[in-house]
């Protein structure tokens, strides 16, 4: 058994180190070689010459090889090429500067790891590399051809500042990805599907670009309303409501606890017409709205600051915020530029001094002119400092004490919209015992509530059992009930109707959600952004 896995036409002739390396001598003693051009075995040499290559590294040594190799003449009378240099093909091409298995190993850890990475890690393997010979390998790995494609699902994701987004396209049936697109719209998605008439099945959300595509280039095949977007809305329209029953919950404790007159002309009446977005951004104001007459009705009962973060369920510095205003803080539209960059290094750099909490990091901040709040700070941090998180990125408490004091006299605070939204779309036998006391509890806010709850549970049993017949009983059934913010998810299935029924109904049209979950993971935490659209295809289409 050799040392050294090489082909039988190379020959060792020296061993010697250079520069901390292991440099192999190699004579290559094949009798001929075939012309590239015509294919015509040459045997007579024209002249040799030496080829420095790199190679895997071998028992932590850095691995170089000095090749002999030659140059034949093509004695071929038609042939155009006088003279080759020769072939030692599948251990080398021509002009590299590497073995082949060098370079795939460093295309496998390109992949793998994206590129920044992949240079540390062949560094401490020992492989002589550099970041654009990664980034050139990844690119170089040609995309497995498509074939026919019966079933797709079609989604979107979004690039890393969420300002632009992109297009996943998968194989329902082997779930795999087939293609990543670099935007959303219905021309790009169009242009795909065109090159695929087998289509059979479009599994996609409810945004009309994809269906609108659909219909244009594969009117034949069926769409379906990706189960995964059904519940996602569902689950918007009953956000909403819970919100609702919840501020106004918070509202009979904060009265209940003789708090001060508070500003109740703030409170809004929802707009008569509701689109699912604003029933729910409403919502989310008539909950903080709930929250800060909480907040102020326990200050008035004298309780610290601490104690009502702890009690209204949310943080420190955003209570000692709102209350400092002395009115209501009205949610300015998100500046979707924010970002913390110009003030960054200095961040780290404190941060890195490790004497200061995030919040003292915050106030130094703001004092030197920065506009935007702890939690970005917060999240900024703890995302170039993850091993820090627990220790020192978590909000300060209250000593268990003084928490058990609160929790004597006041009722157990209410969950978030949010929060309560997620038990109510869980099956109820999937639900631990202190979740069940909360889902009571909250069924018990409202009788509007505890029909919602019947309503959601019935739709998400349809969608488990795949029983789509049933979706226009259940449909007569939510308007009857006059929940107002299920009447706008009700508006949209009916726009959508066949394709929703194909997805409560069909089999295939859940494979999406299962699959599509870790590739999008997977992008997400490359973050990369739009511009290095093709590095992330790569990535995805050969992901691991
Ligand atoms: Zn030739």
């Amino acid at each position: 058994m050799p040392l050294l896995a090489l082909p039988s036409s190379l020959e060792i002739t020296a061993y010697s180190h250079q520069e901390g390396r292991l440099c192999v001598s190699l004579l290559s003693t094949q009798p001929s070689s075939y012309c590239p051009l015509c294919g015509t075995a040459a045997a007579r040499i024209h002249s040799h010459y030496q080829r420095r290559l790199a190679d895997l590294p071998t028992a932590g040594q850095p691995v170089c090889f000095l090749l002999s190799v030659r140059k034949f003449f093509c004695d071929e009378s038609t042939c155009l090429r006088k003279i080759f240099t020769e072939r030692l093909a599948p251990f080398v091409t021509p002009s590299a500067r590497g073995t082949q298995r060098l370079l795939q190993i460093v295309q496998v850890i390109g992949l793998a790891t994206g590129g920044r990475l992949g240079v540390r890690v062949t560094d401490r393997l020992g492989i002589q590399t550099s970041l654009h010979t990664i980034l050139r390998r990844i690119m170089a790995k040609p995309p497995e051809p498509v074939g026919a494609v019966s079933q797709i699902g079609i989604d979107d994701f979004s690039f890393r500042r969420g300002r632009t987004f992109g297009t996943l396209i998968m194989d329902l049936q082997t779930r795999k990805v087939l293609d990543v697109l670099p935007d959303r719209t219905a021309d790009t998605s169009a242009a795909w599907m065109a090159a695929h008439p087998e289509i059979e099945l479009v599994s996609r959300d409810r945004g009309g670009d994809y269906a609108s595509a659909a219909r244009k280039v594969v009117p034949e095949a069926t769409q379906t309303a990706d189960r995964f977007h059904l519940l996602k809305n569902l689950g918007e329209a009953l956000e909403g409501l819970l919100a609702r029953h919840l501020a106004a919950h918070r509202k009979r404790q904060a009265e209940t606890a003789k708090a001060v007159p508070i500003q109740t002309s703030q409170a809004g009446e929802l707009p008569k017409v509701f689109p699912t977005s604003v029933a729910l951004s409403w919502a989310k104001r008539e909950q903080r709205l709930a929250q800060y007459q909480q907040m102020v009705a326990l200050r008035e009962q004298g309780f610290s600051q601490p104690a009502i973060a702890e009690q209204v369920g949310i943080g420190h510095a955003t209570v000692s915020r709102w209350l400092k205003n002395g009115t209501f803080p009205e949610q300015k539209p998100r500046s979707r530029s924010a970002s913390v960059d110009p003030y960054l290094p200095q961040l780290v750099e404190r941060w890195k001094e490790g004497l200061s909490t995030v919040a003292e990091l915050h106030r130094e901040l703001v004092a030197d002119g920065y506009s935007h709040q702890y939690n970005f700070v917060y999240r900024q941090l703890a995302r170039s400092f993850p091993e820090e998180r627990q220790k020192r990125c978590t909000r300060s408490l209250p000593e268990g004490q003084k928490k058990q004091e609160i929790s004597k006299q006041l009722p157990r605070p209410p969950v978030l919209a949010r929060q309560a939204m997620f038990l109510f779309l869980r099956g109820p036998e999937g639900l631990e015992t202190k979740e069940q006391e909360t889902l009571m509890l909250l069924r018990s806010l409202h009788p509007e509530v505890d029909q919602a709850y019947e309503l959601v549970q019935q739709f998400a049993h349809m969608l488990r059992t795949r029983t789509g017949e049933r979706l226009d009983d259940w449909l007569g059934k939510v308007k009857e009930s006059r929940i107002r913010e299920l009447q706008g998810f009700v508006v949209g299935v009916i726009q959508d109707k066949a394709a929703v029924v194909a997805g409560l109904t069909l089999l295939q049209s859940n494979g999406l959600v299962e699959g599509k979950v870790n590739k999008l993971k997977l992008i997400k935490r490359m973050g990369y952004g739009r511009a290095n659209f093709p590095l992330l295809r790569q990535r995805v289409l050969h992901a691991l």
